[in-house]
């Protein structure tokens, strides 16, 4: 029997000390590794880039959380986005992105990958037919799906999307940095790997940048070219990082539980108030992916977004007026915060197809009291209606 999933959260990886009985494992601090003789290496260790334990620690912790063959983890989540597209394409090859994907990975794919000959096309994932059309085109290798998307929580369905990937003969690779592998398991869903920036809610308390990449079963081969990159190109996570990852992972699942009460409750609390136009939650029955949602997460996750109904001048007003909610880019964190995508987070997509509508603010919902939560958006929203 497998065992349940806070069990490998607090257990992956994470032996005590053989030699003291520490029951956390040091965190290994070193470059190198002293060797008996030349070539007789302790545990497989020789230097910091290509292995360290800490390092394996978090992998192994990683792969058991999402159900893969193996996990490789890197200095940020871009740099784990860049090590699987090197890793996975080749001068010529084409890439299906949804057109609602992190401003990031749009920008590394076009505008670096794009200058090694590697092709992009945006698509909607909610239109099957466009999806389709657009994996049609000759060498498309990877169909990239973000579920929820950032910022307007659009909710796919990855068991499709894996599936007209491989009639296709491309990859699915799902990132997963919104639901976390405690809300939603692309994997078990039937995507090849699984991208993310640990940086949010994995790590989970705003200390630490960091990514994954997580295998699926069948992919080895892939696995070890990913592997090759961590090593050759070197954006390894450090030590320390790894160790803040490692245990920020260990509560990921009373986190994410909280989270998602705490958004459903601000959400209900924005909802056809006066001065908003709509509000962009997929635990909400309105939300278009709702019963989607229900479906393929576990739970709806911490992120919603608030469309102000008093255009951008509003959503800029609402986002310097909260006071729990600090204004700040990133999400993920056990403290809330509010972010303005089209100028934050999404400056790198504006006057392009993921460019974010200009009255729309993000709220990243923390593990704070409820009831404080609440109160803030409330007096926010009376704050940008007497502004008005
Ligand atoms: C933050 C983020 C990334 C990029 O991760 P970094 O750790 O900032 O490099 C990728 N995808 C999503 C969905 C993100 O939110």
């Amino acid at each position: 029997m497998t065992d349940g999933f806070a069990t490998r959260a607090i257990h992956a990886g994470q032996a005590f000390d053989p030699t003291t009985g520490a029951i956390i494992p040091p965190v290994y601090l070193t470059s190198t590794f002293v060797q008996d003789g030349i070539g007789g290496l302790r545990g497989g260790y020789e230097y910091g880039r290509s292995g360290n334990p800490t390092r394996d620690a978090l992998q192994a912790q990683l792969a058991a959380l999402e159900g893969g063959i193996r996990a490789l983890s890197f200095a940020s989540g871009l740099a784990a986005e860049d090590a699987l597209l090197r890793a996975a394409l080749a001068p010529g090859d084409h890439v299906v992105l949804g057109n609602d994907a992190y401003g990031g990975t749009h920008r590394l794919i076009d505008r670096v990958h794009g200058k090694w000959g590697v092709r992009l096309t945006t698509v909607d994932l909610a239109d099957t037919d466009a999806v389709r059309e657009a994996l049609r085109t000759p060498s498309t290798r990877l169909l990239w799906v973000e579920t929820p998307s950032n910022p307007l929580m659009k909710i796919s369905d990855v068991a499709l999307l894996a599936e007209l990937a491989h009639e296709a003969g491309a990859l699915a690779v799902v990132d997963n940095t919104f639901a976390s592998p405690a809300l939603q398991q692309p994997l078990a869903l039937g995507a090849d790997l699984v991208v993310h920036s640990t940086t949010k809610y994995l790590g989970g308390h705003s200390d630490v940048i960091g990514g994954a990449v997580v295998v699926g079963a069948g992919h080895e081969e892939l696995g070890e070219a990913i592997a090759f990159q961590q090593f050759a190109v070197g954006a390894v996570s450090a030590p320390l990082d790894a160790f803040l990852t490692t245990r920020g992972i260990k509560t990921l699942e009373v986190r994410m539980r909280r989270h998602s009460a705490n958004a459903q409750a601000v959400a209900e609390a924005l909802v056809g108030r006066p001065g908003v136009e709509r509000v962009y939650y997929p635990g909400l029955p309105e939300h278009p992916g709702h019963e989607l949602a229900a479906r393929q997460m576990s739970g709806f996750g911490g992120m919603l977004s608030v469309a102000l109904a008093g255009g951008e001048a509003a959503a800029r007003r609402f986002a310097e007026s909260t006071r729990v909610f600090q204004l700040a880019e990133s999400l993920g964190g056990v403290e809330s915060l509010i972010g303005y995508p089209s100028e934050m987070t999404h400056a790198s997509v504006k006057g392009t197809p993921l460019a974010v509508p200009e009255n729309v603010v993000r709220l990243s919902v923390g593990i704070e009291s409820v009831d404080d939560l609440v109160a803030d958006v409330e007096q926010a929203l009376q704050a940008t209606l007497a502004g008005a």
